[in-house]
């Protein structure tokens, strides 16, 4: 399965009027076709008449009917209507909304081929992008039970034609909400449903308004609820337009009669924005963070903070960032990008110091907190961009963190004036968990001059990995092994983990010579012959050809006579491979004199 290059494109006032090279692929022409590739969005990749056609919904082996709904200058995007004939990987989905809602994008996909989509995937954004052919590319790891996997869902709230409040998913590329209450990628299906019809009939009752997008108006905008996956804690966090909730200890009330609720809060998002949460939040009831378990880490997770959704594989791609960063206990280790302290904590039980740096400040807060109830000490946090702290500390030996966003007052004493010690200027290994968008050139900039043995990168997007890697790779770095963990089966998201080293010069032998006269010893009188033996030869230009044959034959000589001579003669032609290809008259050939002149000349400089 490789992921099909962008073709061009072809402006047409806007207006999308077909293709005119091609008449018979017009929209809403009907085509059958086989279903050979799959794009990186997952959608089915087939050919006719020479295009290249994108269906949603098809699956790689499939026979199908399409209607075309959009054409480019050499590709189409189709509808899939029917399957003609189905592919060997396709499977019955489990979920009835798996085509509607945006969240699974190949759910009908086996799920082994599945994995290899998301092996092939990486591996060709690394060739394309990153001009990388990793020699050791682990196979990736599966999840045994790829389903009720994620432990934390957002459902967004709306209300629809008939004025009912609905709850569910987006449809892709769209914020049309597919209803559903029961998701087969969630954790705890039955429980977030009763969740789920609880707030719906306190609203509907409490006649309290679903947020409406287009005009900004109504309060429920979106549902949070997380899960801690070892504790079985759960936290509900309802997402308002507005500062208060009407009849809220009713909700709270009705709430606390589903087992494992230990929070009930309320964030704060008035803003119009796709963002979901704003940055308050409001404890209605409960402990405001859920607690969980990775290995033996204790983690205290409050609802801003990032962590990973799926727990079960997320503690197989930790353990591979901590084999790939090879520590021994005598390491200083950076983890950028680092949320609530998850790599860095699981990294400090085998480092000596471990920094961790965020830009969202309430995930610092956790950080240190979880350092704290986990007792470990060496781990230290600070809150800012990854590409302004680090170069600070670099380059002024000060982080001021008052210049990092969401930065509570009390912190800013705290991370000011931050004595750098030489261990912190050098790390032995940097890892970086950036978002989507990957890392800022800058941050780059300055790992590759804190010159740590390893880099650790952990990616959720392998195309701004590729693009990263090659930086690095530009800049004194290479791959030596890369990984990668299916962490969201039945959607197109991967992530990776690359190993990283730095190159060292080339090997150096020491070889231990003794002088003088006896066994194993090497007579001096001896070196200075040898030396002159393996004395490397003077480099024989063309123009110290030239200029002998003018000054003892009085004619000049071409570069590409000199050439054709040393060609005929078998020579090596390093110094003008293509010089009988500059003559003008290229079929002329040197005088029998010229050839004479030439070959005097090569014999007098010891070349033949
Ligand atoms: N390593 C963590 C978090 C990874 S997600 C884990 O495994 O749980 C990426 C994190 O980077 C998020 O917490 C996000 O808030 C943070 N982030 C985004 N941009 C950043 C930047 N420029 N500098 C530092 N952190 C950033």
């Amino acid at each position: 399965m490789r992921k099909v290059r962008k073709v061009g494109k072809r402006k047409q006032n806007g207006k999308d009027q077909g293709c005119k090279d091609f008449p018979q692929f017009q929209k809403d022409a009907e085509l059958e076709l086989l279903i050979e590739d799959m794009g990186i969005e997952g959608e089915g990749i087939g050919k006719a008449g020479g295009l290249i056609f994108f269906v949603k919904d098809a699956v790689l082996g499939d026979r199908i009917r399409a209607k075309v709904i959009k054409m480019k200058k050499n590709y189409g995007y189709a509808r899939l209507l029917q399957i003609l004939d189905p592919s060997p990987y396709r499977v019955q989905p489990c979920c009835a909304y798996a085509r509607q809602c945006g969240g699974c994008q190949i759910q009908p996909l086996a799920y082994q081929q599945q994995l290899e989509f998301k092996e092939n995937k990486v591996k060709n954004n690394l060739e394309r992008i990153g001009g990388l052919s990793p020699n050791k590319i682990t196979p990736i790891i599966a999840m045994e039970e790829p389903y009720f996997y994620r432990n934390k869902a957002q459902f967004p709230i709306q209300k629809d034609s008939e004025g009912k409040i609905i709850v569910g998913f987006y449809a892709s590329h769209s914020h049309a909400v597919v209803p559903n209450r029961k998701c087969y990628l969630g954790m705890r299906m039955d429980t977030t449903e009763k969740i789920l019809d609880t707030v719906v009939s306190f609203l509907e009752e409490n006649q309290i308004p679903a947020y409406d997008e287009t005009t900004g108006t109504g309060l429920a905008r979106h549902l949070l609820i997380r899960f801690g996956h070892t504790t079985r804690q759960i936290m509900v966090c309802l997402v308002i337009n507005g500062k208060k909730l009407p009849q809220w200890e009713k909700l709270v009330e009705q709430l606390q009669e589903i087992d494992g609720i230990t929070g009930i809060l309320l964030n704060i998002n008035e803003k119009i924005t796709n963002v979901i949460l704003g940055t308050e939040t409001v404890t209605l009831w409960g402990k405001d963070y859920i607690t969980d378990f990775i290995g033996n880490v204790k983690y205290q997770i409050s609802p801003l903070s990032f962590y990973q959704v799926n727990p079960v594989q997320t503690k197989k791609l930790y353990e591979m960032a901590l084999k790939f960063a090879g520590l021994t206990g005598t390491e200083t280790v950076w983890d950028l990008y680092c949320g609530i302290g998850t790599i860095s904590l699981f990294l400090a039980q085998k480092a000596k110091q471990v920094y961790g740096v965020e830009v969202v400040a309430p995930a610092i807060a956790d950080a240190k907190r979880n350092a704290e109830i986990n007792g470990i000490k060496n781990a230290e946090f600070f809150v800012g961009r990854a590409e302004e702290v680090l170069p600070a500390f670099y380059e002024n030996g000060i982080w001021q963190s008052s210049t990092a966003q969401q930065e509570p007052q009390d912190s800013i004493e705290e991370g000011a004036n931050r004595q750098v010690s030489k261990e912190m200027l050098q790390p032995d290994v940097i890892v970086v968990d950036p978002p989507r968008k990957g890392c800022d050139e800058k941050c780059l900039e300055v790992i590759v001059k804190m010159k740590p043995e390893r880099v650790v990168y952990v990616s959720c997007d392998s195309a701004t990995l590729a693009r990263d890697l090659k930086y690095l790779c530009r800049e004194g770095y290479e791959v030596e092994e890369v990984g990668m963990v299916d962490m969201f089966p039945h959607t197109v998201h991967v992530e990776t983990v690359v190993m990283l080293s730095h190159k060292k010069p080339d090997s150096v032998i020491n070889v231990k010579v003794e002088f003088g006269e006896g066994e194993g010893k090497v007579p001096l009188d001896n070196i200075a012959k040898r030396a002159a033996a393996y004395k490397p030869k003077e480099r024989v230009t063309y123009k110290m050809i030239k200029e002998y044959i003018e000054a003892k034959y009085g004619f000049k000589v071409h570069t590409a006579y000199i050439a054709e001579v040393k060609r005929d003669l078998g020579l090596p032609m390093y110094d003008a491979p293509n010089a009988v290809d500059k003559l003008k008259q290229p079929r002329k050939h040197p005088t029998p004199e010229k050839v004479e002149a030439i070959k005097d000349a090569l014999k007098h400089f010891e070349v033949i």
